[in-house]
């Protein structure tokens, strides 16, 4: 039996960490993305020391010769991809984040880790998902990335705190479903996950959910049988979140 690759993004800590551990314990390989070397490999030994088969894959989702060498090195090593989690994500706002506040930098840096940083490595990574049997992928969106959600009475008030955040996971839900949509004669099934609000380093750890209920998300779309959904966004239902 040959062995389910996955490789999670911003595998080092939070949400990606701990999708990678219940990924493992499943007897999946899971190759550790993550942008700093030092981290990526603290969380491989985590890993291992738990049981998983667990590698670091250097990978900055902004950087397109760190995506390229990302992939080459899963061609190299395992020839094909079960498993893609884009996980990887920042939060940042200028001043209370208002519209009006907003700087194009700003907007520019959420929208290239949490936006473009996954359609680069879905790309460069989707030939070897094609070698798979049937592949997944999870991009880790939010329920604040819902128009409906977001436009309701209770939401909007959120929808005003942070424009960059939101929006960026807005276009992730509508790239989520153009995905789908273009694999949808393929076994690929490409879903959006929501986690729900999780204590992480993203804020300030003052979510109500642990990472490992959030991580069940994720894991939950990359397990997905064949006749499992695609083009879905996911998950906990919340009243506000990250
Ligand atoms: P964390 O801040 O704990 O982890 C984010 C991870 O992304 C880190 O490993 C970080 O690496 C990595 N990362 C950031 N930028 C890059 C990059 N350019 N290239 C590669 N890796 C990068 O956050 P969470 O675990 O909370 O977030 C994980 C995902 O879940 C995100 O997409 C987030 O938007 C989403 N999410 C989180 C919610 C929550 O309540 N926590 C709710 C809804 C969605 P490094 O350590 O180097 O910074």
């Amino acid at each position: 039996m040959t062995t389910t690759i996955a490789l999670i993004t911003g595998a080092n800590k939070g949400i990606g960490l701990a999708t990678a551990r219940q990924l493992g314990a499943r007897g999946m390989t899971v190759l550790v993305g993550a942008r700093d070397a030092a981290r990526g490999r603290e969380a491989e030994r985590t890993l291992r020391d738990g049981g998983a088969d667990a590698r670091f894959v250097p990978l900055d989702v902004t950087d397109e010769a760190s995506v390229a060498a990302a992939a080459k090195l899963v061609e190299h090593e395992y020839g094909h991809l079960d498993v893609l989690v884009n996980n990887a994500g920042i939060v940042r706002a200028d001043g209370a984040g208002l519209p009006s506040a907003t700087t194009l930098a700003t907007l520019r840096e959420v929208y290239e880790t949490n936006v473009f940083g996954v359609v680069a490595v879905t790309n460069a990574l989707l030939p070897l998902l094609r070698k798979a049997p049937a592949a997944r992928i999870v991009n880790v969106s939010s329920e604040v990335g819902s128009i409906a959600v977001m436009t309701e009475p209770q939401g909007a008030l959120f929808a005003l705190t942070s424009v960059p955040y939101p929006s960026s996971k807005a276009a992730l839900n509508m790239i989520t479903a153009m995905y789908a949509k273009e694999l949808r004669d393929t076994p690929i099934k490409v879903n959006a996950a929501n986690p729900g609000y999780c204590a992480t380093d993203l804020n300030h750890h003052s979510g109500f959910r642990t990472p490992e209920e959030g991580a069940e998300v994720s894991v939950h779309l990359a397990t997905l049988p064949a006749d499992g959904p695609s083009g879905l966004l996911w998950g906990f239902q919340m009243d506000a979140g990250g």
